[in-house]
């Protein structure tokens, strides 16, 4: 039986870089990239387009059976398919990450994808990056390397609005904050599966930190630990 894919967690709020970091370190250490806050933005348009109340359980466990994701590679971009088409633009709207943070706090929708992010890690080759928000704490608990991705709020919120600039979503400054803020409030708090750092992550701010001095002090800390596992 061949080893199991060596695993990384990288959690976060939102906006402190965990998606810049992960997919600069898969591409460099040649791993795969399940990017689980698109998973659940995938639930969120599911559900938008088959006018499902993002807290209508039974309707949502029905939905759950027919989520059929996978990443791919796309020149620089991992790009996710939902039953083969491409949704990587449509779910990063305001409405969709709305979505995507209330359907994440339904016990039913987090139990339901729980198989799927482990398979899609476990499917790799050498080995997986997941970037979420409980992937070391809860989908991952036995990962090889956790880290736990933080930034201030207002540096976290200027990244994203720019980052959604440059894929031509309309937005604004003020309006990427308010719904940060709703979002960690309603990320943190809720019941299941919260928003927190694993016990044993490596705790890193990119507040002041060039991406590349972020991506360096990851992957150092994964080449360590990779050497002990041999
Ligand atoms: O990371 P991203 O902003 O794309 O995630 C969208 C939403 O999905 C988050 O606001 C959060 O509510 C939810 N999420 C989660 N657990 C994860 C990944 C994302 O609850 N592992």
């Amino acid at each position: 039986m061949s080893p199991r894919p060596f695993i990384v967690a990288i959690d976060g709020p939102a906006g402190a870089g965990k998606s810049s970091v992960s997919k600069l370190l898969a591409r460099r250490l040649g791993f795969a990239l399940v990017d689980t806050g698109a998973i659940y933005r995938c639930v969120a348009l599911m559900a938008t387009r088959e006018g499902i109340a993002f807290d209508d359980d039974a309707k949502l466990g029905e939905l759950l059976g027919r989520v059929r994701i996978h990443f791919q590679v796309v020149g620089e971009e991992n790009h996710v398919f939902l039953s083969g088409e491409d949704v990587s633009g449509e779910i990063r709207t305001p409405a969709i990450s709305m979505g995507a943070s209330q359907v994440s706090g339904r016990p039913v929708v987090r139990a339901g994808l729980l198989a799927l992010q482990r398979r899609l890690a476990l499917e790799a080759q050498a080995g997986a990056i997941l970037e979420g928000r409980d992937i070391g704490t809860v989908v991952f608990p036995d990962a090889d390397a956790k880290f736990f991705l933080a930034a201030d709020p207002e540096v976290r919120a200027r990244r994203r609005f720019e980052e959604l600039f440059q894929k031509g979503v309309d937005s604004s400054l003020e309006a990427v904050l308010t719904d940060q803020t709703q979002r960690d409030t309603a990320d943190s708090a809720r019941t299941v599966a919260p928003l927190k750092a694993a016990d044993d992550a490596m705790h890193v701010d990119s507040s002041s930190m060039p991406l590349s001095d972020v991506v360096r002090t990851l992957e150092q800390e994964i080449e360590r630990r990779r050497g002990q596992r041999g």
